[in-house]
Order: structure tokens, then C-alpha cells, then sequence
């Protein structure tokens, strides 16, 4: 099928669809197994240290280093059974998530954002949905939180290329939880004080499944 190879754009790491958006949900095994392969899995931080807290600087240099970082973060994603992680999660300030998550379909999404910004939302598509939400940075712990289920990320890929990516469901929250990191926010930050509270609780009682980074 060369044809309809020719036809898609692959100036990204990513081909792209008639409407702009990356298509992430092609070969997810093996692009993740090639990324996670490469690197090497690291604790995760948890909220109250202060890289969780506070704006993530810009990527302006797209380079063996950044593929490296990418790489890392895979291999902690798959670690800590995460299906979104951001770069201060592991302890690097910088704004660069990944994500390896299915939709509102079941369909799998995989891919790298690098400096993302949500996108306002048309007015018809701004349908909140209350699912449950967790971070690997506040273990064991789970909240229902209220989020649109549709969600639109600008930004770029690990080469630098400009790329749009959209999600539905659960997906779509993956999106603007990853993004809400590299701005110093958690899901937690979210909820009301008593909710955050209890979060907070269900995590100091629990126990981590994946190694995390002591806070001071
Ligand atoms: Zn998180």
C-alpha cells in the first residue's frame, strides 16, 4: 500500500490525519516496547516535592538528550503501570509528557508531547464526565474529578515537529492531567479541601506498587 503511505505526512515522528491530528494509535506495542527498551525506569516523585509544584520550563532543544529523557519516562510509565507521565514526575523540569492510554472506544493512544497547551473547547463539545482519576505521584490514592471528555493538546513531538493531539474519555483526561503536571498542578490541587484531604489520607495509608523519590 504504498499509495496511502505517500499520502500521509511524515515530516513528525507521527503521520498525520486530513484533520491535523496526529494519528497515535498506530503500532502502540511496538513504538512503547522501542522506547521503554531504550531506557531506564526511575522512582517517581511524589506531591509535596517542589518540582510537582511549580511551571515546568519550555523544551528548546530537540536532541539526543530529550530522546533519552523520552525513552526514561516510558520505561517509568511501564514500571509504575501508568498510562500518562510527565517529565517532573520523574524529576526533570521540563515540559514533556508521554502517554500510552486507551479512549473512550478502548482504543490504544501512544505518543510524546513536548511544550503541550490545551485548547479551548467549542461550546458543543463541553461535556464534563465525573470518572474516577489517580496519579502515580499521589499513590494509591483515587478521586472522582469532573473534566470535559474531549480534549485538544498543541505542541510538538520529540523532534520539534508542531503536532495536534485529541482524546475522548479517559483518554481526553489523560491529556489535561499530563498537561495540569507541567504547569505544577495535580489532580488533587483540583478537588475541593475536604476531597483532597481524604486523598491525601487514602495515600498515606496505602503503600506504592513502583519505588518513589523520599521527600526532604
Ligand atoms: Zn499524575
Amino acid at each position: 500500500m504504498a499509495q496511502q503511505e505517500t499520502e500521509k505526512q511524515h515530516a513528525g515522528v507521527l503521520p498525520v490525519d486530513d484533520e491535523g491530528f496526529v494519528i497515535d494509535t498506530e503500532d502502540c506495542e511496538a513504538r512503547e516496547a522501542a522506547y521503554r527498551e531504550r531506557g531506564t525506569s526511575r522512582p517517581i516523585t511524589v506531591v509535596g516535592n517542589p518540582v510537582l509544584h511549580k511551571e515546568c520550563k519550555d523544551v528548546t532543544e530537540f536532541g539526543p538528550e530529550l530522546e533519552k529523557l523520552v525513552d526514561d519516562m516510558f520505561a517509568s510509565q511501564r514500571t509504575a503501570e501508568g498510562v500518562g507521565l510527565a517529565a517532573n514526575q520523574i524529576g526533570v523540569d521540563l515540559k514533556v509528557f508521554v502517554y500510552d492510554c486507551p479512549d473512550d472506544e478502548g482504543v490504544r493512544h501512544t505518543g510524546v508531547v513536548c511544550n503541550p497547551v490545551l485548547q479551548e473547547l467549542p461550546a458543543d463539545r463541553r461535556r464534563l464526565d465525573d470518572s474516577n482519576e489517580g496519579c502515580l505521584s499521589v499513590p494509591t490514592a483515587y478521586a472522582e474529578l469532573a473534566r470535559p471528555d474531549y480534549a485538544v493538546v498543541t505542541g510538538r513531538d520529540e523532534k520539534g515537529n508542531e503536532i495536534t493531539v485529541r482524546g475522548t474519555g479517559y483518554f481526553a483526561r489523560c491529556l489535561q492531567h499530563e498537561t495540569d503536571h507541567l504547569y505544577g498542578y495535580l489532580y488533587i490541587d483540583r478537588l475541593s479541601k475536604r476531597e483532597r484531604k481524604n486523598a491525601l489520607k487514602q495515600m498515606e495509608e496505602g503503600t506504592p506498587r513502583y519505588a518513589t523519590v523520599p521527600n526532604e
